[in-house]
């Protein structure tokens, strides 16, 4: 017999991941949730686990930037296509 269901509820978003991003903490490891925005606009980011404050090198990371800021265009794109 075997009456049991198993259900899984994994948070997978398929489309919407593109405004928030994950990050190990350089200090601690825990995992960081980071607002993409926050990072083009180079704001300081503080992990709620150790404390430890994160800045972002805009002018280090500008190749993941780069394709981080395409990816948003694509949104922006939709976004502006909505309205005349
Ligand atoms: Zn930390």
């Amino acid at each position: 017999m075997s009456g049991k269901s198993k259900s899984r509820s994994d948070g997978k978003a398929g489309a919407g991941g593109l405004t928030h991003g994950k990050m190990p903490c350089p200090n601690c490891g825990a995992p960081l949730v980071i607002e993409l925005a926050a990072l083009f606009a180079g704001h300081s980011i503080d992990c709620g686990a150790c404390g430890a404050r994160l800045t972002i090198n805009r002018e280090e990371s500008s190749s993941a930037l780069e394709g981080l800021r395409k990816a948003q265009g694509i949104v922006d794109r939709i976004h502006g296509a909505k309205g005349g």
